[in-house]
């Protein structure tokens, strides 16, 4: 089996023993309030994780992430991902909704346990609907280019234990933007010796190092 088919077996079997968390939260928390404090959880993981490692939470820690790549990506196109989905001003909108939402709806239950675990239930189950409508019109994870756990992590994240491109050896043969399930091009940080590759949604899943054919990437 190629270095590269193994990469991806490796980490489809890691993402599938986080993705069976996701329905079990999803459809669990609308009879069993509680299960909505998986979220913050998840929240709190990714992004302390980002301060070492970038977006490696989004990788396979993230059940949501994880179902999507593992399930949703069975019936997904794989359509190039907008960029209007990465930009700044995306970003940042969904993080103020996203949160003024959640910091209203806490107040007003507040001090009720199980009202609170229900706010985080229904907010994941309309975001979940967003990304679905999404996956199933581009690419599994657009909705992983706005997430405000993703958003932060890739702001605290950028730089951290990055992919590095030798320029020396690589061909240009854009294998490696090809592999990369969130549409990172390592190629394009080439320059004239061993270059990072900074672009913050990176989720060091590695595949791209397991796929050039000329051992140009490392992680
Ligand atoms: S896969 Fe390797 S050789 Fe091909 S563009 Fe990427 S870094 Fe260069
Ligand atoms: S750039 Fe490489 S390591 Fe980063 S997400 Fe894409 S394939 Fe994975």
């Amino acid at each position: 089996m190629s270095e590269f088919k193994t990469a991806k077996k490796r980490r489809l079997i890691k993402q599938i023993s986080t993705a069976v968390i996701f329905p079990i939260v999803i459809v669990g928390g609308w009879f069993y309030p509680l299960l909505g404090y998986f979220i913050p959880i998840c929240m709190v993981g990714g992004i302390s994780i980002a301060f070492f490692r970038g977006r490696k939470w989004c990788d396979w820690y993230c059940p949501r992430g994880s179902f999507f790549d593992s399930a949703i990506g069975l019936i997904s196109p794989g359509r190039q991902i907008p960029a209007l989905f990465k930009s700044l001003p995306t970003r940042i909108t969904m993080l103020v909704i996203l949160m003024s939402v959640l910091t209203v709806q806490i107040i007003r239950y507040w001090p009720d346990p199980y009202k609170i675990g229900m706010v985080f239930v229904v907010m994941l189950t309309i975001t979940t609907a967003l990304a679905l409508i999404l996956a199933v019109i581009y690419h599994p994870r657009v909705w992983c280019c706005f997430c405000p756990i993703g958003s932060i992590s890739n702001w605290v994240g950028k730089g951290k234990k990055p992919v590095q491109i030798d320029s020396a050896l690589c061909i240009n043969c854009k294998l490696c933007g090809k592999v990369c399930p969130i549409q990172v091009s390592p190629y394009k940080f080439k320059g004239n010796g061993t270059e990072k590759v900074l672009d913050g949604d990176c989720l060091k899943c590695g595949l791209c190092t397991a796929a050039c054919p000329k051992k140009a990437l490392k992680l």
